[in-house]
């Protein structure tokens, strides 16, 4: 929670929100230095004392008044505030302005669930601070450099552009901290380094980033396509979809909840925690092994088909609760490939540890690492950066 209190640096703050459906996760960073100042959660809004969004956010204010880290400090530079979809239209962290706003609005019908509570997280913190930079730092923008031949499907051209139907890519903010970080971690420029980023959290991405640029990344119009989530269950035929609705007899919204709540990790084995499969498979349980197994095989189609497309691989980049801590995973998706160049080194991967690590062998030629992603951070300093060019 809270460190030590480095406040003596003007207008060096940023309070990072991140609004979701019931929660308002927060943190309070100091450009200065990159601390963190405080961070907390509140979470069940809409279940008993609080009651919206609004009053979440004057719980957050309260905490942090409480610590001495009240919004009317002038320490505070600006608010960023994660907005999950930005379409076509914002592919750069944004200053947020009433027409920012409406566009950010327009885009609900791309990101139902998501979109309305960023767009409240915004207006409740305008409300509190109507002085204060806002900014809106997007998880599709680092995809926006994808080129068309990524971005687009091969399907219907003039109903696809109508519809928005493309893919924008999300976990953008990780996807841009981590391929950094890794080129830091190699002691390279960045603009020198190809990185195939794995993104395995309870959400789950992959993406191919060339010289800082990603280039193709695996979830899609919306976060369901791709590797094989928590709960989600990536790529399938989409005719599986127009199948569960004619023989199955399930409606639109029902296959959603299927495909996006009930499959994965979960629909699979009953589990979504990677933590809990693990414990299973030790005991021989064959559905936690079957799951474990299809979720690798994904992986690892993805990182062949990411190599192909990048041509030269430098990194790769394992991150998220999964990515960080699984070192099963990361073994498994990674194993027989030295014939690509691809080694992990096995006490290196089995260590644990919370730091940025190389975990591949010396002689292998693509370097594999494990990096701790910071999504809050990169955020704050995309806000920062905006507020003070
Ligand atoms: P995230 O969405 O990045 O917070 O990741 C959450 C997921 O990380 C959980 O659902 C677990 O599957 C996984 N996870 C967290 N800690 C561990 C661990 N120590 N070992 C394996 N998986 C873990």
């Amino acid at each position: 929670m809270n460190s030590s209190v480095n406040g003596s640096v003007n207008g060096s703050r940023v309070l990072v929100l991140n609004s979701g459906s019931s929660s308002v996760k927060y943190q309070l960073l100091d450009m200065a230095d990159g601390s963190r100042l405080a961070s907390g959660i509140v979470e069940r809004i809409g279940e008993g004392p609080v009651a919206d969004h609004s009053a979440a956010l004057k719980q957050v204010a309260e905490e942090l008044a409480g610590q001495g880290l009240g919004l009317d400090s002038p320490a505070l530079a600006a608010v960023g505030h994660r907005v999950v979809h930005g379409g076509t239209r914002f592919t750069e962290p944004t200053l947020i302005t009433d027409e920012v706003l409406e566009e950010i609005e327009k885009l609900v019908p791309l990101a139902p669930l998501h979109n309305p509570a960023n767009i409240t997280g915004i207006k409740v913190a305008r409300d509190l601070r109507p002085d204060l930079p806002q900014v809106a730092v997007f998880d599709t923008a680092f995809h926006a450099t994808m080129p068309e031949s990524a971005a687009r499907y091969a399907v219907h051209r003039e109903t696809a552009d109508r519809y928005g139907v493309r893919r924008y890519g999300f976990h953008g903010t990780s996807h841009a901290y981590v391929s950094r970080a890794t080129a830091a971690l190699l002691g390279r420029d960045l603009a020198e380094v190809n990185t195939i980023v794995l993104h395995l959290g309870n959400g789950a991405s992959a993406s191919a980033v060339r010289g800082g640029v990603c280039v193709d990344t695996s979830m899609g119009l919306t976060p369901l396509e791709g590797l094989v989530m928590g709960t989600r269950s990536g790529d399938l035929d989409p005719a599986a979809i127009f199948h569960l609705a004619r023989v199955g007899g399930m409606s639109v919204d029902e296959i959603d909840t299927l495909l996006n709540k009930r499959s994965g990790l979960l629909g699979l084995c009953g589990d979504n925690d990677m933590r809990e499969i693990g414990r299973r498979m030790g005991e021989g349980d064959p559905k936690a092994q079957l799951a474990f197994d299809i979720y690798v095989h994904r992986l690892r189609k993805y990182v062949g088909a990411y190599a192909a497309v990048l041509g030269r691989v430098d990194a790769i980049a394992f991150t998220a609760g999964v990515g960080e801590n699984s070192a099963a995973v990361r073994e498994a998706a990674l194993r027989g490939l030295s014939v690509f160049g691809i080694e992990v080194d096995a006490v290196r991967n089995a260590l644990r540890g919370s730091s940025t690590r190389l975990i591949s062998t010396e002689t292998s030629r693509v370097a594999v690492a494990v990096v701790p992603t910071d999504e809050e951070l990169e955020i704050a300093s995309q806000a920062y950066d905006l507020v003070t060019a």
